[in-house]
This record gives C-alpha cells, sequence and structure tokens, in this order.
C-alpha cells in the first residue's frame, strides 16, 4: 500500500527539511504511551551520527542490497558512498522525491509487501522489523523471504525487547493486553495538520523472532546487543531441516 501525500506526516516533515533546513513537530501517539516525537533531523543522520547498531549493520551490506522502509535515505546514501549496490524503498512519495533530489540512484516508491525481485541483503534499520507489524503476519514476512533473498542472502534488522516498558518501579510486569504479544503497538503520527491513518509497528525480542524464523525455515544470530535492550540481527535461511 503507498501512502497518499496528504496521509503521510513523516514524508511531509522530510520534505519541509530537506527544503527548509528545518521542520515542525512530528509526533508520534499511541493508546500505549503518552504522546511523543521523533527528531526530523535524525531522519537526516549522517554515518558518524547512527548508533554502533546501524555502523554494523552498515558493514555487514554486501551484494545487491535492499534498504526498507528508507526514509530520507541516510543509509541508502551511505552504502552508495562505499559502492554497494543499493535499491531504497518507501511508501511515501515525499519521502522517495527527496530521496531522489539527495542523490540516491535507486530510490523507488513501493511497498515491501509487493517486491518480487531478488536482494543478497535485506536492509530494515530504525527498528525496521517493526513493519512486519504484527506476529500474526509473520508467516508472510517469512514467505516474501522466500522468494526475494537470493541464494544465501541475508536479512540485517534491529529492534528492541520492549518489556521494561512495562514493568513498575518495584519490578513486577503488567502487559496491558494479555492474549496478544507485548510488543504489537499501534502508532499514528501528525506533522502539522497531516494526520497519518493508524498503522500497527510491532518490537519483537530476539527470542520471539528467533521461534518464529525456526517455524519458517530461517535462523536468526544476534550479532550486537545494545543498551537499551535493543539488538542487530542477522536472519538467514536455515542451512538444512532437521
Ligand atoms: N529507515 C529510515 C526511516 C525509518 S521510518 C531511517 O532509519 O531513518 C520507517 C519508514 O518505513 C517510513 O519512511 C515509512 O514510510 C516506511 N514504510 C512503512 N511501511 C513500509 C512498507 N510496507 N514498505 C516500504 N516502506 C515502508
Amino acid at each position: 500500500m503507498i501512502l497518499r501525500k496528504e496521509k503521510d506526516p513523516m514524508g511531509k516533515a522530510i520534505a519541509d527539511y530537506w527544503k527548509n533546513g528545518k521542520a515542525g513537530r512530528l509526533r508520534v501517539f499511541s493508546p500505549m504511551f503518552d504522546e511523543d516525537e521523533i527528531p526530523v533531523p535524525h531522519l537526516f543522520r549522517t554515518v558518524e551520527e547512527m548508533s554502533s547498531i546501524e555502523q554494523e549493520a552498515l558493514r555487514m551490506a554486501q551484494g545487491k542490497t535492499l534498504d526498507v522502509g528508507a526514509g530520507a535515505g541516510c543509509h541508502a546514501l551511505a552504502l552508495q558512498g562505499r559502492g554497494i549496490d543499493v535499491t531504497a524503498i518507501d511508501i511515501s512519495p515525499l519521502s522517495v522525491e527527496v530521496m531522489q533530489a539527495r542523490g540516491v540512484q535507486n530510490a523507488r516508491l513501493a511497498d515491501f509487501f509487493s517486491l518480487d525481485t531478488q536482494f543478497d541483503t535485506i536492509l530494515m534499520l530504525m527498528n525496521g522489523i517493526g513493519i512486519v507489524g504484527t506476529l500474526l503476519n509473520m508467516p508472510r514476512f517469512f514467505q516474501l523471504l522466500d522468494s526475494i533473498l537470493a541464494p544465501g542472502g541475508q536479512v540485517v534488522c534491529d529492534s528492541s525487547d520492549i518489556q521494561y516498558v512495562f514493568e513498575d518501579e518495584d519490578g513486577t510486569i503488567e502487559f496491558p493486553d494479555a492474549d496478544g504479544y507485548y510488543g504489537e503497538l499501534s502508532y499514528r503520527m501528525q506533522y502539522k495538520n497531516i494526520v497519518g491513518n493508524p498503522f500497527p509497528w510491532l518490537y519483537v525480542d530476539a527470542e520471539t523472532l528467533s521461534a518464529q524464523a525456526e517455524q519458517h525455515g530461517y535462523s536468526v544470530e544476534v550479532i550486537i546487543k545494545g543498551q537499551h535492550d535493543d539488538y542487530l540481527a542477522r536472519i538467514k535461511k536455515s542451512d538444512a531441516m532437521g
């Protein structure tokens, strides 16, 4: 699904920042949290400004590489500068226009779930695995990998275990919805008067991701553990079915 410009707050924020060197507040709402904000300059971060998780992810990229949900193109530009053959996709027309203006040679308006060409490395960064949305959608994610991951290919993605969010001071944990997985969130964004539609967004701990992967013939290797229950992982097809 491609976003309409009138329903694309993040794209509008990115376009404003690119044009004017500044932007208003990109507001994030979720039923589970207080109102939050994504600092728009962060979407234009340089490699030096990236976390060690992101820097390592860039080092891992090899072969024909896909940057999924590339936003303003920070990762795609870095890879392109290192001579990597990178394709950047996003469902935001405004973001794709900015990526093209910034010099991303292969920036395309496309939904990850509609892709049909193969890649050696699929990068999903800034909690990029989030676009899977819910655990229920995991089979669809791995079926897609079956068709778009080249033989020997890898997914390089980051996420975090957000259990700490539900922990009281005394250490007891109370999940809001006992039936669902606690990392399944719903977000809505707003920029100026542009209000986006709510969308599901998944934070998944490494163990749960591993269990899901195994069910579909994939394995997960944790490459780096961050300081805030975040991590960088590599997903690959399992060598042998056992
Ligand atoms: N990777 C960038 C931007 C992260 S924000 C960075 O690290 O700065 C997530 C981006 O994913 C948004 O630009 C959003 O438009 C895009 N996106 C969401 N769902 C998508 C999908 N199904 N296919 C491709 N892009 C998607």
